[in-house]
């Protein structure tokens, strides 16, 4: 909306926990009568990698968009590095951002989508310096050494000339996970990045999420990799009908759920 009018009282007082780099609060989330997210409570540490299962349709996409506000909330509050999504404090009073205020905001998250979504008419390079040059205004020849070194460490150097359509799957999601590292972002969303993949080719953009991981970026991760999850997650949350049924260690969800919901869903994916 494009509205400027104080929207909500702000509760003063409010402390964040330093090392919380997302907080999700009573997150609600309807279309029109579907109530799809029902209350959400989530926290997100620096460099934690959270990887979310849970069966399909039980709102772990609209989640991942309400986080960097692609979906507006319905209800309840959600932190991004300190930054309350789509809105602006100001005199003790909350004030909703303009769309081009939340584009600045989410442009400090990056996120991959299932689909590659890269553009088509674009280079590799093109695609990675794109944001960079027309969001950022970074100068073309520093956004391009940049791209460069991203694509070096997704293992794709040679392909910066390169159209999308000429890369594998696996290779194009490498690329769109440099495109959005390109922006410096302090917060990675990944929504199914491997399902849409030939078998053979999830293992070389599960690596180049594992070595993201190893750098200290925070991430969240929605996949059925239970193997990523377990080896690479620091935390796994199992959501269900819009509502965060059990969260804890990998393991400990994994080898030990505690709920009969967790425990129908992993017995149908492991
Ligand atoms: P998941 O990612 O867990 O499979 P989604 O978040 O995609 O689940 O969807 C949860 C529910 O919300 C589904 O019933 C879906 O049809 C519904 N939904 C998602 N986006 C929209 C939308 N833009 N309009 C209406 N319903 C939607
Ligand atoms: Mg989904």
């Amino acid at each position: 909306s494009q509205t400027n009018d104080p929207v909500l009282e702000t509760d003063e007082g409010t402390a964040l926990p330093a090392d919380a780099l997302v907080v999700a609060e009573d997150v609600h989330k309807s279309f029109g009568r579907l109530e799809v997210l029902k209350g959400i409570d989530l926290e997100v540490k620096r460099g934690e990698v959270m990887c979310i299962v849970g069966p399909s349709g039980s709102g772990k996409s609209t989640f991942l968009r309400c986080v960097n506000h692609l979906e507006k909330l319905t209800s309840g509050r959600l932190w991004v590095n300190g930054e309350l999504m789509g809105y602006r404090q100001k005199r003790g009073r909350l004030y909703e951002l303009r769309d081009t205020e939340i584009a600045l905001q989410r442009s400090d998250i990056g996120m991959v989508f299932q689909r590659f979504n890269l553009f088509p008419h674009l280079t590799v390079l093109g695609n990675v310096i794109e944001a960079p040059v027309q969001v950022k205004r970074k100068p073309r020849a520093e956004a391009t050494a940049m791209a460069r070194e991203l694509l070096e460490r997704v293992g794709l150097p040679d392909k910066a000339d390169a159209y999308p359509e000429q890369l594998s799957g696996g290779q194009q999601q490498r690329v769109a996970i440099a495109r959005a590292l390109a922006m410096e972002p302090s917060l990675m969303l990944f929504d199914e990045p491997t399902s849409a993949l030939d078998p053979e080719l999830v293992g070389e953009v599960l690596d180049v999420m594992r070595d993201l991981a190893e750098g200290g970026m925070t991430m969240v991760v929605v996949t059925h990799e239970m193997g990523f999850a377990r080896e690479v997650g620091d935390s796994l949350v199992f959501m269900d009908d819009g509502m965060v049924v059990e969260t804890g260690a990998p393991a400990e969800v994994l080898g030990d759920p505690k709920h009969e919901r967790t425990r129908a869903f992993l017995s149908k994916v492991l």
